[in-house]
């Protein structure tokens, strides 16, 4: 990606790299998309991948390597204890981050299991910007609260601020006057603030925020699974750092925190995590637990393979041609949506394209979970998976009352490199094509709801037979095309 002027016609994002290696895709009729949301039990989670034209649902695990990744993969050291491929990722963190001690681990969650173990116990508080599903359920586990602390202008769906994930200073020190210090477990900033739309903090946030926890003694940790995102928008968007280089940026971002923690599934594009740190008495407090849940400390429950080749991306995500390829596919998206007077979060942000549902359904409540209700509509009529990001992707009340969110988003995420704009513009139209029969699509209800991370496993069954409606509408408009 990069920002060549084009001569005429229209300016459209341009990928810095080609294509060499594909994979077959398969569009169901829009007959068999119903039938198979319906088995899926109106979860996106639950459809078979072989159902799905463009899988929209996360950009977890499933960006696209580069060859220089695939090559390193082939030269992995697969020792249990002391392996080179280890030694080679330790190394590459602590250039980056400048942080001496790493923990391997599988995933980011396993990250926060480890963190609210050794740092939460029952009564804490974790003050954070916003909260991301695993981190809070792994806080709240351990006995542990949160306390979100977005800036208002974040919780804006339509907005020109160029930083909608700061958080706000002013009700973080009344956070902490309230509960004192003593209670405050850590900190946690969470960069490409991932529920509210991939939305990034300032450096200049980052900094005021470290100047409250050394007011207090603080811990602060940084989630940096969406740091290639929020590297991107600082650069772009902050005045005081669009002359460094992304890698001046990221040491920024690091020399403020205590704790850097990611999914290597987000950056980094394989299948893994880690843990920095620069204090060694919290690493030998935390060290014990990897061997425990993840594997022994020299991979962490990670295939050595992906480790190199994690060593790699750590590396090719200080390229800024890299780190924009998502961002200005996402921005492309955005802006021919919002021309086309359809609800989409703004300023458009990292990870994917969200979609206002609670504007978009305006007339289903929210106790019919409209975002849900949008990403099984917009499956029937694309073969789109998305993923809900609303009430449903919250938990309810001990008592059993439901949690509204916020927000009532449906993710469309961009993983990197791998959609070609043809694909974006199907997405557009079929997006607009639901937008102009948005009056058919109803409610859905739970057939089946667990107590813990519904949205993964939980079943639901529309309110009405509003889906048949909508297949019979598509026909009349696309006669027999796909
Ligand atoms: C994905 C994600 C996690 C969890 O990482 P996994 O690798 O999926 O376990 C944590 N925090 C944020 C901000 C994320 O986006």
């Amino acid at each position: 990606m990069t920002t060549v002027k084009f001569y005429g016609g229209e300016a459209i994002p341009l990928e810095m790299h080609k294509v060499r290696i594909v994979q077959k895709l398969h569009l169901p009729p829009v007959e068999r998309r119903l039938e198979a949301m319906n088995e899926a039990g109106n979860n996106t989670f639950l459809l078979q991948n072989v159902e799905v034209f463009m899988d929209m649902l996360t950009d977890s695990g499933v960006n696209a390597m580069s060859d220089q990744q695939l090559a390193a993969m082939m030269i992995a050291d697969d020792s249990y204890a002391g392996s080179a491929t280890y030694t080679r990722l330790e190394s590459k963190l602590r250039e980056l981050f400048g942080m001496h001690y790493i923990l391997p681990t599988h995933q980011g969650r396993a990250c926060e299991n480890i963190l609210a173990q050794v740092l939460v116990s029952p009564g804490t508080v974790v003050p954070m910007n916003y909260h991301f599903t695993t981190t809070k359920a792994h806080i709240t586990l351990n006995g542990g609260s949160i306390e979100e602390l977005v800036a208002e202008e974040g919780l804006e769906v339509v907005s020109v601020h160029p930083f909608k994930g700061n958080m706000d200073i002013a009700k973080l020190r009344a956070v902490i006057a309230n509960h004192g210090a003593t209670q405050i477990a850590f900190v946690r900033m969470e960069a490409g603030t991932n529920l509210i739309g991939g939305q990034p903090f300032s450096l200049q946030n980052l900094a005021d925020v470290r100047q409250v926890c050394d007011e207090h003694g603080l811990l602060l940790v940084l989630d940096a699974s969406l740091l290639a995102d929020n590297l991107y928008f600082v650069k772009e968007r902050e005045e005081a750092c669009k002359d460094m280089s992304i890698r001046e940026i990221t040491r920024r971002f690091a020399d403020l925190s205590d704790v850097i923690y990611f999914s290597a599934r987000k950056l980094g594009c394989v299948r893994g995590g880690g843990m920095c740190m620069r204090s060694e008495d919290l690493y030998r407090r935390m060290r014990g637990l990897v061997p425990l849940y993840e594997g022994f400390l020299t991979y962490g429950g990670m295939s050595v393979r992906e480790i190199e080749a994690l060593t790699v991306g750590l590396e090719e995500t200080m390229d800024e041609d890299m780190i924009n390829q998502g961002p200005l596919f996402i921005a492309y998206m955005v802006e021919e949506l919002e021309r086309r007077g359809i609800p989409v979060i703004t300023p458009a942000g990292g990870l994917g394209c969200h979609i206002n549902a609670l504007k978009f359904l305006d007339h289903i409540p929210q106790s019919e979970y409209p975002a849900g209700a949008l990403a099984s509509a917009l499956y029937i009529a694309s073969g789109i998976r998305g993923m809900e990001r609303g009430t449903l992707s919250e938990q309810r009340e001990p008592d059993g009352t439901e949690v509204f969110a916020n927000m009532e988003l449906l993710r469309l995420a961009l993983p990197r490199r791998v959609f070609t704009l043809s694909q974006v513009k199907y997405a557009i139209d079929r997006i607009q094509w639901l937008y102009d029969n948005r009056r058919l699509v109803g409610g859905l209800v739970f057939t089946e709801e667990p107590e813990i991370l519904r949205f993964f496993f939980g079943r639901l069954t529309p309110v009405s037979n509003w889906q048949q409606e909508l297949v019979a509408k598509f026909r009349q408009d696309f006669g027999d095309s796909l």
